[in-house]
C-alpha cells in the first residue's frame, strides 16, 4: 500500500494498493483502499483542500499530475 500525500501541504490524500513497479501516473478509483477526505473534486480536476490540483479524473481513474503529490509505502509486486 501506499500513501499519497499533497506535495503543497503535505496532507494525506489517500491509501492506493499499488500493483507492480514504475511510477504512479494513474489512480484507478478501485485501489483507492481509503480516502482521507483532504481531496475535493472541481469538474474533471481534483484538488487537496490547500488548492494543489493533484490530478484529473479521467472516469475511472486519476490521471496524476507528477510533481503535485508524493508518495510513501510499498509497492506489492504482481
Ligand atoms: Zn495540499
Amino acid at each position: 500500500m501506499l500513501v499519497l500525500r499533497c506535495a503543497a501541504c503535505r496532507k494525506k490524500l489517500w491509501r492506493y494498493n499499488k500493483i507492480g513497479k514504475g511510477e504512479v501516473l494513474r489512480c484507478h478509483k478501485a485501489k483507492i483502499d481509503r480516502d482521507y477526505g483532504n481531496c475535493s473534486t472541481d469538474g474533471d480536476k481534483i484538488h487537496c483542500i490547500c488548492g494543489n490540483t493533484i490530478g484529473i479524473d479521467k472516469g475511472s481513474y486519476y490521471k496524476m499530475i507528477g510533481k503535485a503529490f508524493t508518495y510513501s509505502g510499498k509497492k506489492r509486486n504482481a
